[in-house]
């Protein structure tokens, strides 16, 4: 699969500076945010800062640093959000699996129980 990244879309312009956003956690390789429209009272954004438009795209070609700073921010977050009794983390990926944005994101969600995995609709 060859993978064509959009650098128009909105989470390069906010990494850009472009649009202002809520940060939670940044190094190096990865920018961590509130998302706009909170789906559980903890719901964090993380994103590499590279042009990946996914996970599948990010495990092929991200280089090994960038993969490790990516993880150690999502330790960060997971620390800074204090989801100790546990959480959700989703890749949606492509139009299967309805990805809005086509910049690789990792949605962290907890702070209260969740919901079915894949609720119906
Ligand atoms: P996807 O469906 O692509 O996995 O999720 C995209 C997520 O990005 C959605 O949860 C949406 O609320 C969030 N989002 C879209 N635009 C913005 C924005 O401009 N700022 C922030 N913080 N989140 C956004």
């Amino acid at each position: 699969m060859t993978f064509d990244y959009d650098p128009t879309n909105i989470f390069a312009r906010i990494l850009r500076g472009e649009i202002p956003n809520r940060t939670v956690f940044e190094n190096d390789h990865a920018l961590a945010f509130e998302d706009i429209n909170p789906q559980a009272p903890v719901h964090v954004l993380v994103i590499p800062k590279g042009p990946y438009m996914s996970l599948d795209h990010f495990a092929a070609e991200a280089s090994a640093e960038e993969q490790a700073g990516f993880m150690a921010a999502v330790a960060e977050v997971c620390r800074i959000t204090n989801v100790g009794e546990g959480f959700r983390a989703i890749a949606n990926t492509r139009t299967h699996g309805r990805q809005e944005v086509p910049h690789y994101h990792l949605h962290i969600l907890g702070g209260a129980q969740l919901g079915a995995m894949l609720p119906p609709g």
